[in-house]
């Protein structure tokens, strides 16, 4: 008899290549993974959620229901605890529409200025749906918005935030150590691991 083995097939809802690859570098050959654009999708999915699983949810739920083919999507945001959890969701465009990381760290900042209690997380969900069925997984890196901006690597909030342990924010620490530690390698091996096992 010949036994032939399929391998699991997956579309990231995503088009940040910079996550496609950290995605892939830990799911390795054993999986098949596919972009957005390798299955001839370039629609602009909106996120309209008011949480980070809502978005999510709406992303992997549009490239299920389109294409009918296992999938997952994320999101992430700062949550920061003296301004009840904002800018969570509304993270990439905090200062305005325009995904301003210099215009979105200023404010954030500003509302802080003044303020004792600087502690903060990144949080990243993705949602995965196999068969049909969803399941969401959560990646959680705790540390606090410094007063100033520190370091020039990475991208978004990085120079102001400094995660727990550590003397350095993300954007002084470099790439290779933060994308061990980080929010979005918490939930990337979580969802690896459920879809590896
Ligand atoms: P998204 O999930 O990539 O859309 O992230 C939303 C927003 O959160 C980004 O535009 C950034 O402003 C911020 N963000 C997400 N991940 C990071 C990170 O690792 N460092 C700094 N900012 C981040």
């Amino acid at each position: 008899m010949i036994n032939i083995h399929y391998m699991k097939k997956f579309v990231f809802a995503t088009n940040n290549n910079h996550k496609l690859e950290e995605v892939s570098a830990i799911l390795g050959n054993k999986v098949e993974l596919l972009s957005m654009k390798e299955i001839g999708c370039h629609d602009n999915i909106p996120e309209t959620a008011d949480t980070l699983e809502g978005n999510a949810l709406l992303k992997a739920r549009y490239i299920y229901d389109k294409y009918h083919t296992d999938c997952f999507a994320d999101d992430t945001g700062l949550e920061v605890e003296a301004l009840n959890g904002a800018p969570g969701v509304f993270s990439a465009r905090y200062a305005g529409d325009a995904h301003n990381s210099e215009a979105n760290m200023n404010k954030l900042l500003l509302e802080l200025e003044g303020s004792d209690n600087r502690k903060a997380r990144f949080r990243t969900v993705f949602a995965l749906i196999v068969n049909g069925k969803e399941h969401i997984f959560e990646g959680i890196v705790k540390g606090e918005i410094t007063k100033g901006k520190h370091g020039t690597s990475g991208f978004g909030y990085d120079p102001i935030f400094l995660p727990e342990g550590y003397t350095q924010t993300f954007a002084e620490m470099g790439n290779e150590l933060k994308n061990k530690i980080s929010h979005r390698a918490v939930a990337t091996k979580k969802l690896c691991n459920f879809i590896l096992k």
